[in-house]
């Protein structure tokens, strides 16, 4: 008998009768007898609407957080009256969604009359998404005739106070999940609990970072030291690409922890790129899978990368992006440039997604989440204002509308020619590339392109993809 952690995400969860049929996948693995510890998101949509109502408040629009609530009571006291059909337990399940929805109309009228949103409000209220879900699939389970517990995750996974993205403490997590988890499984009991929130030490609501849920299972898999992690969404698997982008996108039944970490911190929304920090020591394996489509085996995560006769296995697209370049002749030869931009950018708590330095070491650059590109243009020239002065560094400045593009495969690096097959299929769509970088990673190849060509960009290198079928995909060097 083994346990396994399920998690169901948004698009899981849309609807009473999505919710039924991501039920019924639980019972099935419970019947043959494996212990089943499931996470879910909150319905799809949720969240934005959370968030939506959150900063509506905070600039004292009423009418928008007061329409969301009237919504989301709707949506979910139908979901209730579909999933449950006891009619003491409706009952109860209607007023558990009333009291949610009150205390997030409560928040919101806080925030309003404050006219300020803090992040620890903000966490507060977007966390109801997933209360609520846990609840209406766990009653659901109940109607069904199982044990089945919603319990909030607040209890369980405990956290720092960076709201927004918080940290898990790990040690303490484990040993609240271990407490009060494995007697449920052993048990027989279904636990259902939510994805995305946590709490700190003292109890107070915080949030792993949007798309989060896939991280809480990761780190609740770990915890119950689970045989498998199976992520179920609403696609076959991990995807050589963005299938929204290429319909020809096809599912890749193999990748190592690396690859799908490149592949996720590149932008392939289908799984958070935390999920896998936590289960990596114990080589668990993670598989994704298709909710609507159960008997499709879906992908295999597995610590080591499989070996295939092509090496580029996926392509990714990370959007809403700005270059920062740091530029100047002086810049030459003056130690320590990079090393005080860099540290300049990390005290702004900003993400540098790619860097990459011109050889004649007169300019350097790196791409950073548009949201966070002000913010860093500011601290690097606070930083290098002395240069500036000295005409040392001419220039510090972000460039709009760029996307990065990476293609992600194990081996790139040792096999030859790839640069050449990826600027040879770019060159013939007469795409410009505004920056390469093969960083530190032997699994990936980044580039950046104008927005105005990325889509074309990513269509066209597709075409080099593994089991594309097209006889154009990059064949790994002769083992
Ligand atoms: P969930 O609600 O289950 O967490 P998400 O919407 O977060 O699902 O992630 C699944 C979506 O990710 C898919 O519907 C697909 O559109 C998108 N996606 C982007 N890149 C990829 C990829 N390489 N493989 C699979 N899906 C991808
Ligand atoms: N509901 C959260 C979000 O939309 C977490 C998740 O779905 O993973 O970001
Ligand atoms: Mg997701």
């Amino acid at each position: 008998m083994s346990i396994l952690t399920f998690k169901f995400g948004g698009t899981s969860m849309g609807s009473a009768e999505i919710i039924k049929g991501a039920s019924q996948i639980i019972i099935d693995s419970a019947g043959q007898g494996h212990q089943v510890l499931t996470v879910v998101s909150a319905m799809t949509g949720v969240t934005n609407q959370l968030l939506d109502s959150a900063h509506a408040a905070a600039r004292g629009d009423a009418a928008i957080y007061l329409q969301a609530t009237a919504a989301l009571r709707d949506r979910h006291h139908e979901a209730a009256r579909a999933l449950v059909q006891n009619g003491q337990a409706q009952e109860a399940l209607l007023a558990e969604i009333h009291r949610l929805i009150d205390g997030f109309q409560d928040l919101c009228r806080s925030v309003a009359i404050l006219g300020e949103l803090t992040p620890r409000g903000l966490d507060a209220i977007v966390s109801i998404g997933e209360r609520l879900s846990a609840r209406l699939m766990a009653a659901h389970l109940q109607d069904c005739g199982y044990a089945a517990v919603p319990i909030d995750a607040t209890r369980l996974i405990v956290t720092g106070n960076t709201f927004q993205s918080a940290v898990p403490q790990m040690d303490k997590t484990t040993a609240r999940v271990r407490q009060q988890i494995l007697p449920l499984l052993k048990s027989g009991v279904l636990p259902i609990v939510t994805g995305f929130i946590g709490a700190t030490e003292e109890g107070v609501t915080t949030t792993l970072g949007r798309g989060g849920s896939d991280y809480s299972a990761g780190i609740l898999a770990a915890c119950v030291d689970a045989d498998e992690l199976w992520v179920w969404t609403d696609v076959d698997g991990v995807m050589t690409t963005d299938p929204r982008l290429v319909s020809s996108a096809s599912v890749i039944p193999v990748l190592s922890y690396r690859e799908v970490g490149e592949l996720a911190f590149f932008g392939a929304k289908v799984l958070h790129p935390k999920t896998i920090l936590p289960v990596m020591d114990r080589g668990m394996p993670i598989l994704v899978r298709n909710t609507f489509n159960p008997t499709h085996p879906g992908t295999r995560i597995q610590p080591e990368a499989e070996i295939t006769d092509y090496v580029i296995k996926a392509i990714t697209i990370v959007q809403d992006v700005h270059l920062i370049t740091v530029a100047g002749r002086g810049m030459v030869g003056v130690p320590g440039i990079a090393g005080r931009t860099f540290s300049a950018v990390a005290r702004e708590n900003v993400n540098l997604l790619v860097i990459s330095q011109s050889s004649s070491e007169q300019s350097m650059c790196f791409i950073v989440p548009d949201r966070d590109s002000g913010r860093a243009v500011e601290a690097i020239k606070a930083e290098l204002a002395r240069e500036i002065e000295r005409q040392d560094v001419d220039n510090v400045w972000a460039q709009e509308n760029i996307e990065i593009i990476t293609i992600v495969g194990a081996g790139l690096r040792e096999t030859p020619g790839i640069a050449a097959r990826v600027f040879g299929v770019l060159a013939e769509e007469q795409i410009n590339v505004i920056v390469i970088t093969q960083g530190s990673s032997d699994t990936s190849l980044s580039i950046a392109v104008d927005s105005a060509d990325a889509k074309r960009a990513v269509q066209a290198l597709h075409r080099l993809v593994v089991g594309n079928g097209n006889g154009q995909g990059v064949r790994a060097p002769a083992r």
